[in-house]
């Protein structure tokens, strides 16, 4: 796993399809969008595909028009090249994987310690705090400095994924790339508002509803609440944004593992799980085919929203001390 090899990759190709997981976060749309912004730069045709419509939330990122689904991506000719951005595994990125052509290399970029090294170079640093942090090192090896633009799609991907500088993966270096990143012009201020303080009046709604679902188990050292496939199907969850809902549920005193549920179709239920001190919830979610990192992780769980708690829970219980 070397930054030299993946600045080669980078040299030796002349067209890219780029891509991140379904459902992006903002590690996803950032780090997918700073390798744009060095392709570009170095004269390369790139095309960034997603699984789906891009979420509102990242339009304030300059060049965010960029960011297609595959619908809309559909007529694209194969891509001989591809980097894959914060995806774990191959399926993840959903439908963009069918812009491939038979046998296409793929540099896998990313930092997930559940990782299936698919790609013909893996660049998995997962000692970093984020898939932006591992593409600002990436920018700088080959010999790049981000601009205003660049530097705020990247910033996003470290406070998203850092909770703002606020988890374990937080380190010294994540701080330094981030005052690089601040110095390079990203606005923290304006990154923070747009994050943070544009809810819709539908979140901060939904936020409220999922804290009413909240039970304690354990002792009160795990919380679960959710949403059933009712509530996800409505016009009114369409308005919805559910980044960080979870941590408020890690919140609670005494907490050391934490779960939102959704049942995203009948008998389908995702879990995003949060944990504290010594809970790995990146195991509890292999159990189910996901994964993701010790301290925060998700997975599909194929049963409705109750089965689908029960079983989380007794999973749960097999690994509490
Ligand atoms: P979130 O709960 O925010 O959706 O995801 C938490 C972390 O787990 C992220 O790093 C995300 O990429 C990862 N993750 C979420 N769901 C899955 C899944 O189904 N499979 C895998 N491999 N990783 C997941
Ligand atoms: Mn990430």
């Amino acid at each position: 796993m070397s930054f030299s090899e993946a600045a080669a990759f980078i040299r030796s190709h002349g067209r890219f399809l780029l891509t991140s997981h379904v459902n992006p976060d903002g590690d996803a749309i950032g780090a997918a969008m700073g390798i744009q912004w060095a392709l570009t730069r170095l004269g390369k045709e790139s095309h960034i595909v997603l699984d789906g419509k891009p979420p509102e939330i990242f339009a304030f990122l300059e060049g965010y028009g960029q960011v297609k689904s595959f619908a809309e991506s559909s007529s694209l000719a194969p891509f001989t090249a591809a980097i894959f951005a914060d995806s774990p595994t191959i399926e993840r990125v959903g439908s963009a994987f069918r812009l491939l052509a038979p046998g296409a290399a793929i540099l896998n970029v990313d930092h997930h310690i559940s990782n299936e090294n698919f790609g013909q170079v893996n660049l998995i640093p997962v000692e970093l705090s984020s898939s932006a942090e591992v593409v600002y090192r990436l920018i700088r090896e080959l010999g790049l400095t981000p601009d205003r633009a660049c530097a705020e799609c990247l910033y996003t991907g470290i406070i998203i994924d850092t909770g703002r500088f606020r988890f374990s993966n937080t380190s010294p270096d994540t701080f330094r790339v981030a005052a690089d990143l601040v110095e390079a012009g990203a606005r923290p201020d304006r990154i923070s508002e747009a994050l943070y303080e544009r809810n819709t009046f539908h979140t901060v709604q939904a936020l409220g509803k999922f804290i009413e679902s909240l039970e304690t188990h354990f002792g009160g050292k795990v919380a679960v609440g959710g949403f059933g496939a009712e509530f996800i199907s409505s016009d009114f969850y369409k308005k919805v944004e559910t980044e960080g809902f979870v941590n408020h549920a890690l919140a609670i005193k005494g907490v050391e593992v934490a779960a939102f549920l959704r049942e995203v179709d009948k008998g389908k239920t995702r879990a995003s799980l949060r944990a504290r001190a010594d809970f790995d919830v990146n195991a509890l979610a292999s159990v189910f085919g996901g994964g993701g990192h010790a301290k925060a992780a998700g997975c599909t769980i194929p049963a409705p929203l109750a089965e689908a708690k029960a079983r989380l829970l007794e999973e749960i219980g097999k690994r509490m001390r």
